[in-house]
């Protein structure tokens, strides 16, 4: 099961480099030792799954349409809702809770969590929070990790006997494969937030960007069904992989963003040359252009 606020203790970490009052004030280390357990027998049982505010990563998104045998569109429609996320701004979505039916989950039922295996990020690595110092330290320039429990009063969970290491809850969670997936999409908000919060994309970037990250169908029609091809240069392995591997589509639109959006070099897609120096030679015409006018209007005031 899953608790709420956990998503919203990240953005507060995120946002201010604090930990919340829900969060145990001890760092813990891979090996160390905790009690929990969530089951049908806990008087709480799929009490904390309402009300949730659950940002959907886009691998959460791959692995819930996929589960639910959904497309991308179908998913969203019925699932999600965009917002801008915090401090960051950038189009994110967001797991629709029921507010006809007193704010539940959609995908709680009395015997749990009905996509418990592929249930969301923020749901699986409760109770154990994960938290790197580049996080929080702006100008560290390194990454070290270190755990911490998030404790509900609420949560009867950990007055259960069975013993975790952070470890062994991680594996059991398959948190190294989420923590992979979703590490550059991390950068992706990451490298926006370094920008501002002032400091807006324009709405057609935004448009691209909730595209890319949320939708692997549309993503992948504008890849093989527009003129993008004709403005990219994309390896031949890397487009056959993406035609029918949608894991691998969101990784390359990770590295498409990453190069579109946030001008940063990348292996794997290169704006063809042609394209490059038909930019260029706009840019240089237009700005020549300005300069004209500005000079034309600095005579005229003399
Ligand atoms: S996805 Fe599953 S675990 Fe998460 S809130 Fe919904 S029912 Fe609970
Ligand atoms: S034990 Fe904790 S995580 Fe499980 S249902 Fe109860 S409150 Fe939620």
């Amino acid at each position: 099961m899953a608790l709420k606020h956990v998503e919203k203790q990240v953005d507060k970490i995120l946002k201010k480099g604090e930990l919340a009052e829900v969060v145990e004030p001890v760092r813990l280390e891979r090996d160390s030792r905790f009690h929990f357990r969530c089951h049908p027998g806990v008087s709480c049982f799929t009490r904390c799954c309402r009300n949730m505010n659950i940002i959907l990563t886009p691998y959460d998104i791959v692995r819930l349409k996929n589960r639910l045998g959904l497309t991308s569109d179908a998913f969203l429609k019925l699932y999600a809702q965009p917002e801008l996320l915090g401090i960051t701004r950038l189009p994110v979505a967001r797991l629709k809770m029921r507010a006809e039916e007193g704010g539940r989950c959609p995908f709680v039922t009395e015997n749990g969590c009905l996509v418990y295996t592929d249930r969301p990020v923020c749901c699986r690595y409760y109770p154990v929070g994960l938290a790197s110092l580049r996080q929080q330290e702006r100008h560290a320039g390194e990454e070290e990790e270190f755990f911490f429990l998030i404790k509900e009063d609420h949560c009867k969970g950990f007055e259960e006997p069975t013993e975790w290491t952070v470890d062994s809850w991680r594996a059991d969670q398959e948190s190294d494969l989420y923590d992979r997936m979703n590490r550059e999409w991390m950068e992706l908000l990451l490298r926006k937030r370094s920008f501002g919060e002032e400091t807006e994309l324009p709405p057609k970037a935004r448009r691209l960007f909730y595209m890319v990250t949320t939708n692997t169908e549309q993503f992948r029609r504008f890849i093989f069904e527009s003129r993008f091809l004709d403005t990219y240069v994309v390896k031949e392995k890397t487009l056959k992989k993406i035609l029918d591997d949608d894991v691998a589509l969101m990784q390359f639109g990770f590295e498409y963003l990453k190069h579109a959006i946030f001008g940063a070099d990348s292996d794997v897609i290169e704006i063809r040359k042609d394209v490059l120096d038909k930019t260029v030679k706009q840019i240089v015409k237009r700005r020549e252009k300005r300069r004209r006018k500005l000079q034309k209007l600095a005579r005229g005031r003399k």
